[in-house]
């Protein structure tokens, strides 16, 4: 068993950006500039903000958050978007889900310019991925075919299992998973609540990706031996041996399956990781154009 470290490779792909961005600074060039829309305090949405903030500090890129209260109007956030959009310094807007009842996400997403969609969810971009054609993909999937490909996973003529088809990471991973390029290739099967003989299915898995919201759903019984384990899950669930009173917890249940693994990642330090790390690349290819010149 091995570990699909994201915390090694996060660092690693970190490094990589603050070097193109500081020869991007000494040669007097634009310097990447993402902009956070946060509404409100719901849920984790403020911690995750905090990190994508704090990672572009640390890459050296730009960074502006803009906050709205929860009694915001979809005009005022629609038109705040807008803004965004025509303000040729600011690179790439991520409006941070999930957003109070009385304001439609996808009409939010849909007002975002495909070029500054550097979460990957307008619905151009989505369109442009399944065609395989340049497009910005949503940073959880793209962080999970980066680890692939640094691991040097093979993934052509496997059977890939994705549990989950959320917009942001079950489905856009089946389609991902099954593109004929490197990773990719694969025979895929998405499954979800309804799918019946769910263990099976997921025992015929060489790669089995997890993103459902279950803790420790995964068990030993459900995994191939060798198979690669992609946990995407990440839970807060109660433990008093931690000073928080919790612990972060992904929807495979590790202890068990990890022996069973050729390859997994960990929760904390697996996935999570390489998300913030998409979204740093993904800034940088809009601020040089590289998906939409
Ligand atoms: P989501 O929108 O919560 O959807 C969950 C999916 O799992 C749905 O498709 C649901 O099926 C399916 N599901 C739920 N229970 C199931 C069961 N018992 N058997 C089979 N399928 C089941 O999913 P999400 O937003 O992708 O989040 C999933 C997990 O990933 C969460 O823990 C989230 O915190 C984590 N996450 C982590 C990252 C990261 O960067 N590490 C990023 C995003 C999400 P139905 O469609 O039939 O309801």
């Amino acid at each position: 068993m091995q570990l699909l470290d994201g915390k090694l490779l996060s660092q690693q792909i970190k490094q990589e950006i603050a070097a193109e961005i500081a020869l991007i600074r000494q040669q007097g060039g634009k310097i990447p500039h993402l902009v956070a829309i946060l509404v409100g305090t719901m849920g984790r949405s403020e911690t995750y903000v905090a990190s994508k903030m704090k990672s572009c500090e640390e890459v050296g890129m730009t960074s502006t958050l803009i906050r709205f209260d929860e009694s915001v109007t979809e005009a005022e956030l629609l038109a705040k978007v807008q803004e965004v959009n025509d303000n040729p310094d600011m690179d790439g807007l991520i409006v941070q889900l999930p957003l109070p009842a009385h304001i439609s996400a996808d009409k939010v997403m849909e007002t975002i310019h495909p070029a500054k969609d550097v979460d990957g969810f307008h619905p151009t971009n989505i369109g442009r991925m399944a065609k395989g054609l340049p497009a910005f993909i949503s940073a959880t999937p793209q962080g999970i075919l980066e680890m692939l490909s640094r691991y040097n996973i093979e993934t052509a003529g496997k059977h890939c299992v994705v549990v989950g088809r959320s917009q942001i990471v079950g489905l856009p991973m089946s389609i991902l998973m099954q593109r004929n390029t490197y990773p990719g290739n694969c025979t895929v099967t998405l499954t979800h609540s309804r799918t019946q003989n769910l263990a099976d299915v997921c025992r015929s898995a060489d790669i089995l990706i997890a993103a459902l919201g279950r803790p420790g759903f995964i068990t030993a019984d459900m995994v191939k031996e060798g198979a690669v384990v992609i946990d995407v899950g990440l839970e807060k669930v109660p433990d008093a041996s931690k000073k928080s009173g919790f612990a972060l917890k992904g929807d495979v249940n590790f202890e068990e399956v990890a022996p069973k693994t050729d390859y997994i990642t960990p929760v904390p330090g697996g996935v999570g990781l390489m998300t913030i790390c998409s979204l740093m690349q993904n800034t940088l290819k809009a601020a040089k154009g590289e998906i939409y010149s």
